[in-house]
């Protein structure tokens, strides 16, 4: 291989075809809720753990859309369950309850 002194940083797409959706699927059937949300960002822009520690529902949920249950569990980690997301979500989403069933389903 041809040293050009640099690397390409693999690519960080996901095929949605071959994304594994059942854990998405055990969820919403636990909280259906979940599936109205419209990934605005507001939890995550109300996260008080967001200013410390890489925090956030809103990416949470999407990861679980793509598969990746590990990373959505690293993004809530940090999670105190102060519910302040729950109060600002347009969609009304418990969010605080949807975490802790995430905790729950996902969690060793
Ligand atoms: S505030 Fe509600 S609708 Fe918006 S991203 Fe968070 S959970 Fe989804
Ligand atoms: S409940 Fe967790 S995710 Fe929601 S605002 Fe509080 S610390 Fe952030």
């Amino acid at each position: 291989m041809i040293d050009f002194g640099f690397t390409v940083s693999p690519s960080s797409r996901i095929n949605l075809d071959k994304c594994d959706k059942k854990s998405f699927s055990a969820l919403a059937a636990l909280e259906p809720d979940v599936l109205k949300c419209m990934a605005c960002g507001s939890c995550s822009a109300s996260c008080t753990a967001a200013h410390f520690e890489p925090t956030s529902v809103r990416r949470a949920i999407l990861s679980l859309q793509n598969g990746q249950v590990e990373q959505a569990l690293d993004l809530l980690k940090s999670c105190m369950l102060c519910g302040k997301c729950t109060m600002v979500c347009p969609r009304g989403i418990n969010t605080r309850h949807l975490i802790i069933s995430i905790q729950k389903i996902y969690g060793k």
